[in-house]
């Protein structure tokens, strides 16, 4: 496909766009990853915690695509941190799944206070070292977290998937990432939505002949994020991945990023500590 891919610093490919199941009910999850792959997505990213994991494995299998085409993203929930508590974990995501093999298992949040993620990450090496998963990485770390994990656990993770979208940019946590050839992954990269009406972004996105989604999904492109923007509706899930044809220039990509404010849609990741 025309996707462009991100070499992971365990020598795995990633495509820098995939599709994200974020509060898709299971009962619509299998119809929605079917359009999205059939418009030609391969990589998808969900978790334990969305409920809808089961739907998906129906959607990959129903779809006739080769495994090894796809890359399939879910994740570790809070209350499953742990080393004991993973391997169960995992065990459960997969035949929910459907799956024997996982292309990204990720720690869903740090959950600093409960100091429990080293321990879920060594589970994680050692389901990799099975041959069950082939890319671990971590999800809402911040820079202290990563520098304990990598610390104690002598390996840097793959992924760090963080909010990140024009108004949370996440400068340094990029350039932590980058620094230590960890790729960045940014979650609710449409802001939820919430950007789509901003007049920097509609007025590039008139200049161009696009939409805003479409101009903030070339912004991530264009800094190097892993996107993996999320709708239902068949023509935005079709809209969301037309973005190869066309390019920001510098002063487009200067002024959107004059959006950051800094200001969170989603959780802490410092105190999140739902489920536990
Ligand atoms: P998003 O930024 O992708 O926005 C999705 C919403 O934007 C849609 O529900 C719809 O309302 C709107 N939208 C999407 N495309 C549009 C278009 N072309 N035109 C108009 N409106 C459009 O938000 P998200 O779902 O929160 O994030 C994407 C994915 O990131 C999730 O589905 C999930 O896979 C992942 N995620 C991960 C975490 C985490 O903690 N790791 C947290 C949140 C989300």
């Amino acid at each position: 496909s025309h996707v462009p891919t991100i070499v992971l610093n365990d020598g795995n490919v990633i495509p820098q766009l995939g599709f994200g199941v974020f509060q898709v009910p299971a009962e619509d999850v299998t119809g929605v990853t079917a359009e999205a792959l059939k418009v030609g997505y391969r990589s998808i990213d969900t978790a334990a915690i969305y409920g809808n994991e089961e739907g998906v494995g129906r959607a990959i299998r129903e779809s006739g695509i080769p495994r090894d085409e796809l890359f399939i993203t879910t994740k570790l929930w809070n209350a499953d941190q742990g080393y004991d508590s993973t391997l169960r974990a995992f065990d459960s995501s997969m035949s929910r799944l459907g799956l024997d093999y996982l292309d990204l298992y990720l720690i869903h949040w740090p959950v600093p206070s409960a100091g429990r993620y080293v321990d879920t990450f060594r589970a994680f090496q050692a389901l990799r070292s099975q041959g069950r998963i082939g890319s671990i990485g971590v999800s809402n770390f911040r820079v202290i977290d990563l520098e304990t994990l990598i610390a104690d656990t002598g390996e840097i993770p793959s992924v760090n998937q963080i909010e990140l979208h024009p108004t949370l940019a996440q400068r340094d946590l990029r350039q932590y990432d980058a620094n230590h050839a960890i790729a960045t992954e940014a979650w609710s990269p449409l802001g939820q939505g919430t950007l789509l009406d901003n007049s920097a972004i509609v007025d590039i996105a008139k200049q161009l002949d696009r939409t805003p989604a479409q101009v903030i999904i070339r912004w991530h492109l264009q800094l190097g994020n892993i996107v993996i923007p999320k709708s239902v509706t068949p023509s935005r899930i079709a809209e969301n991945f037309d973005v190869f044809t066309f390019e920001l220039d510098a002063e487009a990509m200067e002024s959107i990023s004059r959006l950051d404010s800094g200001k969170r849609i989603g959780p802490d990741p410092a105190t999140f500590s739902a489920g536990l």
